[in-house]
Formats: C-alpha cells, structure tokens, sequence
C-alpha cells in the first residue's frame, strides 16, 4: 500500500510517500502559513498533484483537529484563516482517496509508539518542547482525545498561580516556565549574550557554573509538570521531543530527580528522549493510516 503522508507546520510542509511501509523520496516545501488556510490548502494539493500514484493520504497539522471529521477546529494566528477548513471532505471529493487528518503533536506520539521511542508501550504520555509545550497521551496503544479531541495541552497545567502570563489568558502556565523559550529567557536574562539553547549549554558545559544553575532550575520546571501527569496517568515511559531534548544531560536529570518526586508505585516510569526527530508526524501518519484502513 502506497501512503502520502504530510505533515504541515507553521513554516514547512513535510512530506513522504510510504511504499509499504517503507519511506520514500522525504522532502519539504514552504507551507506560506502566514499567508492563510487556503493559501496551505494550495501547497498541500501541489504536493498530492506532484505523487503519480498513491492509495490513501495522511495528514498531520499544526492547529486543533477533529480527527473524526478530518477539519481543523482551531488553528491560532500562526495559520490565519485555517479554523474550520474540512481537509478530509476537499481532498477527498478532489482526489477520491481516503484521507485522514490528525494534530501534529498526536501524529508524532503515534510515530514515536509505532516506530520510535516507544515502540511496545501501551499507554505513555509525549511532551514537546520548543516555543510552547505540546502533549499527547496515549491509553492502551491509542491516543485519548478527550471530549473533543483536544486532549493532551500540558504546556497549559497551572504551576504557578499568578505567575507569568500566557498567550491562553491564564497565568502561571507550564509553558511560561518549562518550554524552551522559558530557559532562553531565563539565560538572556542572566547574560544578554546567551541568546538561545544551543549557547547555554555550550557555556554549561565550558563549565559555566552560572549556566548550570539557570539550566537546573529549568529542569525542576520541566519536573514540576510531569510529577502531576505521572501521578494521573501513571505512564510506563515519557517520550521527551522537541530539538532541546537531544541534550543527553537534561533526559538523565529528569530521569533521577522525577524518581525522588513521585510515590514509589508510580516508579516504573522512564524518561526517553523522542527518536525520529521531525520525521515523527509522517510516521504518525503512516501508522494512522494503516490502522484506519486494514
Ligand atoms: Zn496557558
């Protein structure tokens, strides 16, 4: 079976054609998200014309989707004019091949359960750093979607009430604290020329004693969130993603000082960085698809 997967963000669509289960000719294109939904509708049909031959299509993206009914419910400024586009239904009356349509940050936890880090774990929880903080939990192999299907938005657990206020209208958000951004704040402030991740752990591991705290505190941020979600979702493994997470130091870090933080049954839990890197969605997608039409 011959799969196109895509996977729209906020700059690039990705793309691969899955020939049996096996990737094909990956590649990229500007997704000209800031220029709106249809303009990423365009892109997106571009790169379905250009594949001769395909049997279904899987698309993950950015924004909150209804996986049911394959549309976007909300999408933010990033892709102006996204909300409430139903993907499923145009492509499908366009191209008349099945076409599923799942959130991004789900597609990559179901690429990571089905080809990456957690390949064997049935129930598991998948947090994305970078700008803000994606989730995803998956129960018994699937991804729970609550109510809505929009399940999962850990980068909006309130850690710090009164805190820092959030693009969501809240204050004191995960995010705000644990995200990526939060740490190249938390080093620019320290020394206006640690301008991003990359830099402060360089200065860490120079030997940067300022770096390390700025870095550890970071981490009892990130901590913070995932003593709760351990605690309800009693997880067998965390899938870490998100560039940042390649640094080895912060996965050991949160491995040991978690263990010390939750109740003894719940210990079984371990800390994994994610494995596919950005192609995580496409995977996603391949095993979304495979599932929904075997
Ligand atoms: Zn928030």
């Amino acid at each position: 079976m011959k799969i196109l997967t895509l996977d729209v963000g906020g700059t690039a669509i990705k793309t691969a054609l899955m020939n049996d289960g096996v990737m094909e000719n990956p590649h990229e294109m500007p997704s000209e998200a800031k220029q709106g939904g249809p303009v990423v509708l365009q892109n997106i049909q571009k790169i379905i014309d250009a594949c001769e031959d395909f049997d279904a299509i899987g698309i993950s993206t950015a924004g909150q989707v209804d996986s049911e009914e394959g549309s976007i419910i909300f999408a933010n400024e990033n892709i102006p004019n996204y909300t409430g586009m139903r993907l499923k239904n145009i492509l499908e009356e366009k191209y008349h091949k099945p076409v599923f349509v799942e959130n991004d940050v789900n597609a990559a936890a179901i690429g990571e359960a089905y080809y990456g880090a957690a390949v064997g774990q049935k129930d598991f929880i998948c947090l994305t750093y970078g700008t803000g903080i994606g989730g995803a939990i998956i129960i018994d192999g699937k991804i729970y979607g609550g109510a809505k299907g929009v399940a999962g938005e850990m980068g909006h657990i309130l850690v710090h009430p009164d805190g820092l206020k959030c693009g969501c209208g809240q204050r004191g958000c995960y995010e705000q604290y644990a995200s990526c951004t939060a740490l190249v704040r938390n080093s620019f402030e320290a020394n206006p020329e640690w301008g991003s991740g990359r830099i402060i752990f360089k200065e860490f591991y120079a030997g940067s004693k300022e770096a390390e705290k700025i870095i550890n505190d970071w981490i009892e941020e990130i901590i913070l969130g995932l003593v709760s979600l351990v605690h309800i979702f009693n997880p067998s493994c965390i899938v870490l993603g998100g560039g940042i997470m390649n640094e080895q130091y912060i996965i050991d870090r949160v491995n040991g000082r978690l263990q010390e933080r939750i109740m003894p049954s719940y210990r079984c839990v371990e800390v994994k960085h994610a494995k596919l890197g950005n192609n995580a969605g496409l995977y996603g997608m391949l095993a979304t698809v495979q599932q929904k039409i075997k």
